[in-house]
């Protein structure tokens, strides 16, 4: 039965492995019956929306018999002010994964290419595999994208470049510097894709204004969400900031309504508050600090993180992540990023991130990995 549908399938999806999401909490309690367990394994923010976009969600609930804006109208005008750019420069997407999917559809022809870094988000090359576009696999120089590389990379087949800053699963960044360079250097017929989804974590003066690349005219796509920083991943809603002439051809292909009200709502009233994002990251800071001063006393080997995640190396990462798991402390194995030996640690609650160093003593106990 298999091999029939297999039969039936667009072919080049058949190479592709489906996306693993981090362990469900609840799964994790049901499976092994341990209550109280924490997730510390999808880069989500551990604090919930606050109280005002909560409020705004429950307003909008009763409005939900009708389908929301298609446009997304009050929200891309307040983006649109927000960045300095005109309201047709952005366009919204259910996360910002679905603007990556609508991107590769919408520009990358059969055999045209790709230029990924790797290790890095997984949903690039499965998508790029998707639409029947080629990969080209750049890896990154001491755990950091290489844009000279990835400029080395491009040729007259290239049709977009995807650079994930921060990036997924290392934390680390390129910096203002290498971007100008690398955006100096690129042919003019490749769409530069910035992914922006750990931005409010790592934003400093070393950390790339891409945003003003784009208005000086470069052809770069900047591509945020409101799953980390805004605590709305479960709501499902990222945008793209580009050029209209972008905007419009992706909009040709978006789903009418694939930003739900709710997203919607909840986005729009997350944009003000900005003390909310101050909590986060200083939250966040601490807590990358913490875990990586355990880490360091564990022997752990780890990567440096401008996000709110730290990667790192084990002896046995998979019997690490087991025993972790028993011990009620979700994270994230890096196997499907090709990483036998690493495991992703999202940096959670003070609370979170005392129990994961728990376990991490427990499971280690105190001899560290030595790899
Ligand atoms: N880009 C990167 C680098 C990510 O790590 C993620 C989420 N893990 C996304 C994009 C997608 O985020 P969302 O769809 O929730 O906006």
């Amino acid at each position: 039965m298999s091999t029939a549908w297999e039969g039936l399938a667009n072919e080049p999806i058949l190479d592709i492995h489906p996306y693993e999401p981090g362990k469900p909490v609840e799964e994790l309690e049901r499976e092994l019956g341990i209550p109280g367990a924490v997730k510390l394994a999808s880069n989500e923010n551990p604090f919930p929306p606050p109280a005002g976009v909560l409020d705004a969600v429950r307003r909008a609930l009763a409005g939900v018999n009708r389908y929301p804006d298609g446009s997304g109208y009050y929200l891309r005008q307040a983006l649109a002010k927000k960045h300095a750019v005109s309201a047709d420069s952005i366009v919204l997407g259910n996360g910002s994964n679905e603007l990556i999917e609508l991107l590769a559809r919408t520009f990358v022809r059969r055999g045209e290419e790709v230029v990924l870094p790797h290790p890095s988000f997984v949903v690039y090359p499965s998508i790029v595999q998707a639409v029947g576009g080629t990969r080209v696999v750049v890896t990154l120089k001491d755990h950091r994208i290489d844009l000279a590389k990835m400029r080395r990379a491009v040729t007259a087949l290239t049709k977009i470049v995807f650079v994930a800053n921060p990036n997924n699963p290392t934390g680390t960044i390129v910096t203002a510097e290498e971007v100008d360079r690398f955006l100096h250097n690129v042919p003019e017929h490749v769409i530069v894709v910035f992914d922006e989804a750990y931005y409010d974590f790592a934003d400093g003066p070393d950390f790339p204004d891409t945003l003003a690349h784009l208005r000086q005219g470069k052809r770069v796509v900047v591509l945020r969400t409101f799953s980390k920083m805004a605590s709305l991943a479960g709501l499902r809603i990222g945008y793209a900031v580009a050029d209209p002439g972008c905007v419009a051809l992706v909009n040709r292909i978006r789903p009418p309504f694939n930003v739900n009200t709710l997203a919607q709502v909840a986005a729009l009233a997350a944009l003000d508050d900005e003390a909310h994002v101050r909590r986060t990251v200083e939250a966040v800071r601490e807590g990358v600090r913490m875990v990586s001063a355990a880490l360091d006393t564990l022997g752990v080997r780890h990567v440096p993180s401008r996000a709110n995640f730290i990667m790192a190396e084990f002896d046995d990462a998979p019997r690490t992540y087991e025993q972790l798991l028993k011990l009620g402390v979700i994270v994230r194995p890096l196997a499907s990023f090709g990483l036998e030996r690493a495991l992703r640690i999202t940096v959670g609650t003070p609370e979170e991130n005392a129990r994961l160093v728990g376990a991490l003593r427990a499971v280690l106990g105190g001899e560290g990995a030595r790899s």
